[in-house]
């Protein structure tokens, strides 16, 4: 028999584009007529895609026979901007434009804002979306956004955090919302040595969305996940200068709650190698969200942290 991922019929929609090649493709593929409608979405931001968009096909290699809803994946939202591995194209020159901020989209704006209204109405067309982000290629990520509403798709993902999502003005999220589509937003996994844990993690969590939503049918249960940790008073810590960041804590320091004073990594001079600022956990319990695992040269001011605190 057929897998779900087999049984995909798959469409492409052509988004105007750059004189050479006139337009690049949206694709995406759908399976099942009836029932719950389900959009996963991953890549509205570039450098953060490959790991979501891997997850879906390994959720979808269960037999035909087992969905019992409508699926519709996009793997790739944003081409442009996936293939230059940044968060957003660079083709809205003078100015960058994030795919996450102009939803629902304008059909006579720059490339992104164009991708954004061909996005919109499979984002309208369902009862539920599921937009993976993630750490991508610099830093990787362990939480997910809770939206009012959508609380337990939130908590199936099992991601070692939760926070409340804030209001992102023309979100993906957002937008979805204000259609009263249930949403959630999965900032998990990102390049490291343990990017393959985290992808089958996000597959887990998509699989036990979707079978306690009746989507997916399975002869066993999922697993019920460690229960997530609520987290508040989300901060990102920044580099004071630029130079060679050297990390003391790496990929097995995400998504864990780390003693305040833990020393987490270090900026060199990249001329001298004097040692410019020390990282350390500012929190008796620090929750690392996101981290950057592996050495790398940044500019000053850089995100190197975000950071929060086990809600009371
Ligand atoms: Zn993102």
């Amino acid at each position: 028999m057929k897998s779900i991922f087999e049984s995909l019929t798959w469409h492409e929609i052509q988004v105007t584009s750059h004189a050479a090649s006139r337009h690049i493709p949206l694709a995406y593929g759908e399976v099942g007529t009836v029932g719950t409608r389900i959009t996963l979405v991953a890549g509205t931001h570039g450098d953060e895609g490959p790991w979501s968009a891997l997850a879906m096909k390994l959720l979808l290699r269960h037999p035909i026979s087992n969905l019992k809803g409508r699926i519709r994946i996009i793997p790739t939202a944003n081409a442009l901007a996936a293939e230059a591995n940044t968060r957003n194209s660079s083709i809205d020159s003078p100015n960058s434009v994030d795919l996450d901020s102009c939803f629902p989209g304008n059909p006579q704006g720059s490339h992104t804002e164009r991708l954004a209204a061909h996005l919109a109405p499979l984002i309208a067309d369902s009862d539920v979306v599921i937009d993976l982000h993630g750490g991508g290629s610099w830093c990787v990520n362990a939480f997910v956004k809770r939206f009012e509403g959508s609380e337990e798709l939130a908590t199936a993902m099992g991601a070692p955090f939760i926070s409340n999502a804030p209001n992102k003005p023309g979100g993906l999220t957002t937008y979805a919302r204000s259609l009263g589509i249930k949403v959630v937003n999965v900032e998990v996994g990102g390049r490291s040595g343990a990017e393959m844990f985290w992808c089958n993690q996000i597959v887990s969590g998509m699989e036990r969305a979707l079978y306690q939503m009746g989507v997916l049918a399975l002869d066993t249960p999922p697993a019920t996940p460690e229960p997530s940790m609520d987290v508040a008073g989300i901060e990102v810590m920044r580099a004071q200068v630029g130079g060679i960041f050297v990390p003391t804590v790496r990929e097995e320091g995400v998504g864990k709650l780390l003693p305040a004073g833990t020393e987490l990594g270090k900026i060199l001079d990249l001329h001298t190698l004097e040692e410019l600022q020390v990282f350390a956990a500012p929190h008796p319990q620090t929750a690392m969200l996101l981290l950057r695992p592996q050495m790398c040269v940044v500019e000053g001011s850089a995100l190197m942290y975000v950071i929060a605190k086990p809600a009371q």
